[in-house]
């Protein structure tokens, strides 16, 4: 198993932040050709997702979706007060997996990896786990 990690800076509360890129560029910093990656958000008021990234209006819609669906004033119990970012980090869940082939993404045409800020702007961090061996298949 190899692993990297890198850190991702939010500038406001709620945010969807491209960082396909990112993970693209550790996979080959770290040299890694053949593995299943568990991309892993270690914090409790984010989360992780995989969508479009063409256009910026689905992150855009995710999130006044979710905001609508989780307002940030509710009747919680939480005495932090961001009750709401934890409810979101959880709808979204804080890993996604995606294989590597050849020392290529397998992503679909379309797919991005997005980190989702649920309480920033904050300075968080990205693992990524990668579970190298030969043989995936190609998809
Ligand atoms: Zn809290």
């Amino acid at each position: 198993m190899k692993a990297f990690s890198f850190t991702v800076k939010s500038k406001s509360r709620s945010q969807l932040i491209d960082i396909t890129s990112s993970v693209r560029q550790g996979i080959q910093d770290a040299g890694i050709t053949d593995a299943v990656c568990v991309i892993y958000v270690p914090h409790t008021t984010a989360g992780i997702t995989i969508n479009e990234c063409a256009d910026p209006d689905v992150s855009a819609d995710i999130i006044a979706c979710l905001d609508r669906m989780v307002p940030w004033r509710a009747d919680y119990r939480h005495r932090e007060g961001n009750a709401a970012a934890h409810i979101k980090a959880s709808l979204m869940g804080s890993s996604v997996n995606v294989a590597v082939s050849a020392g290529r993404l397998m992503l679909g045409t379309w797919q991005g990896i997005f980190f989702c800020e649920f309480d920033g702007p904050r300075t968080r961090n990205v693992n990524v786990y990668a579970m190298t061996g030969k043989g995936l298949p190609n998809a």
